[in-house]
């Protein structure tokens, strides 16, 4: 039985670590300017990450989200891929990455036990990918994308940020994309957080034009699986690909909220926009302190809020989604 409960009677089924906070990418709403070190960070170990898993999938945890930053940045990422498919009750191992590394490690992955696969790629045309994250590198990604589409996942998703004047016109290249293939786009609204304030005010587009759009295109709502995210998916009978909107702006976003979230410091959010985080770290360093870890992840969850303050501008202790693990 799941464990994980919190004070509204949500369920943690869920969870997102993140592996690193570095990342080679400039994405302009995430890092602009790069990554930059705080400090001299040291993050957690194949070993503490064992043990934390562990931990949760006692708690009932059964689907984990390895991200980052970069996860791929990790050179033993196919190593961490293998040990969370050894823990017992962890069934769907999901990676969210750039694609950077993905054309070379995707095969290396799947064989490590990956289940599922998130792919950031905010434009289809070479030239806007570039301006958006500082690189040029949508052709090699698409082409690792083909590749993965071979290798039998349980699901593929590209995610696009949705941006005011760089990316809400392409909607018409990605239906051509999705005609003959089995993945999900999901358009997701721009969130802000503590860096980027300036920068939303003029680029945060809402996702309900862009709804309205493939809906009059005749795209229709699917019907929502258990332990589904919160975005909400459209199919089409033409189609092969699916197509997901995800609106944190919108009423009831926070309701049905299944997700924890832990840094790459072994710091427990119980919100990406939350203003306080617990430390793991010091319970990750030996077996001995299982149950102690346990239950201090337990306790923690009655102080989960029922929804973020994002209306209010409040971003609480969040910079940039690459420092949580977005
Ligand atoms: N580096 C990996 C990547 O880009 O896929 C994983 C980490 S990244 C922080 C995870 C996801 O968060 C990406 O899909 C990215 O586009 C999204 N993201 C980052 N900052 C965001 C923001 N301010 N609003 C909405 N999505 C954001
Ligand atoms: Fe890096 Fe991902 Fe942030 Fe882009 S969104 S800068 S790839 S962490």
């Amino acid at each position: 039985m799941n464990t994980l409960m919190d004070s509204y009677g949500r369920l943690f089924p869920y969870l997102r670590l993140s592996l690193t906070e570095a990342c080679n990418f400039r994405c302009t709403y995430c890092l602009p300017d790069g990554y930059r070190p705080d400090g001299h960070p040291v993050f957690l170990t194949r070993a503490e990450i064992g043990r934390l898993l562990r931990a949760f999938a006692a708690l009932g945890m059964d689907k984990i989200r390895l991200t980052g930053g970069e996860p791929s940045l990790r050179r033993d990422l196919s190593a961490i891929i293998a040990t969370t498919a050894a823990t017992d009750g962890i069934r769907t191992i999901a990676l969210t990455t750039n694609g950077y590394q993905l054309r070379k490690r995707v095969e290396q992955w799947r064989e490590a036990g990956l289940t599922a696969l998130n792919i950031s790629v905010d434009s289809l045309d070479r030239g806007r990918f570039q301006r958006i994250t500082g690189h040029d590198r949508c052709d090699d990604i698409r082409q690792g994308i083909e590749t993965a589409l071979t290798l039998g996942f349980d699901s593929i998703k590209l995610n696009a940020v949705l941006l005011r004047g760089l990316n809400d016109d392409g909607l018409e290249q990605w239906l051509d994309y999705l005609r003959d293939r089995d993945l999900s786009v999901r358009f997701i609204e721009l969130m802000r957080t503590g860096d980027n304030r300036e920068y939303f005010q003029h680029r945060h587009l809402d996702a309900e034009m862009l709804e309205r759009q493939i809906q009059q295109a005749g795209w229709r709502p699917r019907a929502r699986a258990a332990n589904a995210g919160p975005a909400r998916e459209y199919g089409h009978p033409d189609f092969k690909g699916r197509i997901g909107i995800i609106a944190p702006y919108a009423r009831d976003f926070c309701k049905d909220c299944n997700r924890l979230r832990v840094t790459a410091r072994g710091d427990l959010r119980l919100c990406l926009f939350g203003d306080f985080s617990i430390p793991l770290r010091p319970l990750l360093r030996t077996d001995a302190d299982h149950e102690a870890l346990v239950g201090r992840i337990a306790a923690q969850l009655g102080l989960k809020a029922a929804g973020h303050g994002l209306h209010q501008g409040h971003t609480g202790i969040t910079p940039h989604l690459a420092s949580v693990g977005g």
